[in-house]
C-alpha cells in the first residue's frame, strides 16, 4: 500500500501546487504536520497527508482539468481511490469534503472569501460555487463535519516555502498502520 502512495509522490510529487510557491508533496507534508501539531487522530493526520492524492493519480484514473489548476472533483477520485485500498470511512469522508468545506465556508462567512488565495478562487467557480442554504443544512449534518472544516483550515495553512517538516515515510508508515 504505502509503495502505491510512495510512488504516486515521486511521479507527481514534486509538481508545483497549482498557483501556490511549495510543491504537491511539501504541501501533503505541511498539512499532515499542522494536523498531527493540533493533536488530531491518526486518520486525521493521514487524511491531512492524503487530502490532495487525486491530483497525483494518473491521467488515466482522473476526469477534467481545470486551466492548470488540477484536475475536477480531485477530491472524489481521491476518496474513492483510497477507500479501494482500504482506508475508512472517515479518512474518505475528510477527503471527499474538503471542496465542499470551501463552498460552505463562502457561503457562510462572506469575509472568508476575501482570505482565499487566488487560485483557490479560480478553482471555486469549477467547484460548483457557494454552497446554497439547503446543501449548507445538509453538510453540517455529515458526521465528520468538524474534522472536514479543519482539515480544510490547514490545507490553506500548507503553503508555507520551506517550512520544516516530518518527512514522507513518517506519514507513509501513519497511512501503512491504518490499512
Ligand atoms: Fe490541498
Amino acid at each position: 500500500m504505502s509503495d502505491t502512495l510512495e510512488q504516486l509522490f515521486a511521479q507527481s510529487g514534486h509538481d508545483a501546487y497549482f498557483g501556490e510557491p511549495v510543491t504537491q508533496l511539501e504541501h501533503a507534508l505541511q498539512c499532515a504536520h499542522l494536523a498531527e501539531q493540533a493533536g488530531a487522530d491518526t486518520e486525521t493526520v493521514v487524511a491531512a497527508f492524503l487530502h490532495d492524492i487525486g491530483h497525483l493519480l494518473p491521467p488515466e484514473l482522473s476526469g477534467d482539468y481545470m486551466d492548470g489548476y488540477g484536475t475536477v472533483d480531485h477530491e472524489k477520485l481521491g476518496a474513492d481511490f483510497l477507500r479501494e485500498q482500504g482506508f475508512s470511512e472517515k479518512v474518505a469522508q475528510l477527503i471527499e469534503h474538503h471542496v465542499n468545506a470551501k463552498r460552505y465556508l463562502v457561503f457562510k462567512h462572506p469575509d472568508y472569501f476575501a482570505r482565499l488565495s487566488e487560485a483557490s478562487v479560480k478553482t471555486l467557480a469549477f467547484q460548483g460555487g457557494p454552497m446554497k442554504p439547503g446543501e449548507a443544512l445538509a453538510f453540517e449534518t455529515n458526521p465528520y463535519f468538524r474534522g472536514i472544516l479543519q482539515l480544510r483550515a490547514w490545507d490553506e495553512q500548507a503553503k508555507i516555502p520551506d517550512l520544516p517538516t516530518p518527512n514522507m515515510a513518517h506519514y507513509l508508515k501513519m497511512a501503512e498502520g491504518l490499512v
